[in-house]
């Protein structure tokens, strides 16, 4: 069962008030792919990056199954270099500078030994690109998922309403969904959303979990409470890529499997912000994963008895 992965594959500087990295492997197709692929193999990223991407980072990608066919390197260009600090509350922040370099002039082309993929995981990228990837495909996906973030609804709001069209999950989180629909409840918001085109919308809202919706349908997932929580960069994606990566694994898309996907996106983003970077996306088992998942069974598990 392979999965096609779209997405940046970057360099970014962060800051939170735990400390701060001026130059780290980031992007949201490296986070997706890291995240997917200990569910599911081969994992077929398209992105594009510079002469500055280190190798290492393509080898420690193509040793856990992802394929780079699809991974443009241009010589004489930079990679897409992005820059956040984080507020105190780790939930939000703010984007420091977003350099696009390579990303500027992006043609993402699928290659022919990615056609016929079943799932589809359109990472945070301009909507044109997206949409790009979805028209070379010569059979739909069983399944396209997408994610997107604030920038591009500042810039590029009517490419992105196109896409919406065209994809069966839209990833957001609540501020985004906000934006997105104009409506301040959560609930307004995912109506207006759900008419936009998909048919399942994901409103992710930090250290306050997931909530999933789907026609007059609404579940809940929490995010684990962490003691020490180092580096939010990531986790939407590593969220993404594991949500993705349960549903292709047990090739089941139906809303009851969904309900267990968001436990396990959440599970995945939970190891995300333990390190900067993706470096805790490495070190972890199939075991820690269990045990993860677990504690979330433990963390919403009650009896009650209705009289
Ligand atoms: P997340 O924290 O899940 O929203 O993802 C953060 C990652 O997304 C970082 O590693 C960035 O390199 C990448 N990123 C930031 N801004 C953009 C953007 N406008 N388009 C695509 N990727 C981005």
């Amino acid at each position: 069962m392979s999965v096609i992965t779209v997405g940046t594959m970057a360099f970014d500087a962060i800051e939170t008030p735990f400390g701060k990295v001026d130059k780290i492997v980031g992007g949201s197709g490296t986070y997706v792919a890291y995240a997917a692929s200990k569910f599911v193999t081969p994992i077929q990223q398209i992105s594009i990056v510079g002469y500055d991407f280190p190798q290492e980072e393509m080898d420690e990608l193509k040793k856990r199954g992802v394929q780079l066919e699809g991974v443009e390197i241009v010589p004489d260009k930079k990679s897409f270099f992005w820059s956040g600090k984080y507020h105190t509350d780790m939930n939000t922040r703010d984007t420091l500078i977003t350099d696009l370099n390579v990303l500027a002039d992006f043609n993402p082309v699928v290659p022919d030994s990615y056609q016929g993929a079943e799932f589809l995981m359109l990472g945070n990228l301009m909507p044109k690109l997206q949409m790009s990837v979805i028209d070379q495909m010569k059979v739909r996906p069983k399944l396209i998922v997408m994610d997107t973030m604030n920038f591009w609804m500042e810039i590029a709001m009517d490419d992105l309403k196109e896409v919406l069209k065209k994809v069966d999950v839209l990833l957001v989180n609540d501020g985004e969904a906000r934006q997105l629909s104009g409506e301040f409840s959560l609930v307004k918001a995912a109506r207006s959303i759900l008419q936009m085109g998909p048919k399942f919308l994901i409103i992710k809202k930090g250290e306050h979990g997931a909530l999933l919706f789907h026609g007059d349908h609404v579940f809940f997932a929490p995010a684990l409470p962490l003691e020490e929580v180092f580096d939010p960069t990531g986790a939407g994606d590593t969220f993404a890529g594991g949500f993705i990566g349960h549903l292709a694994k047990t090739k089941d898309i139906s809303f009851e499997n969904m309900k267990t996907a968001i436990i396990v996106g959440s599970a995945m983003a939970s190891f995300c912000v333990e390190k900067f970077g993706p470096e805790r996306m490495k070190e972890i088992t199939q075991d820690d994963i269990k045990a993860r998942l677990n504690e979330f069974v433990q963390l919403v598990n009650f009896d009650i008895d209705l009289v």
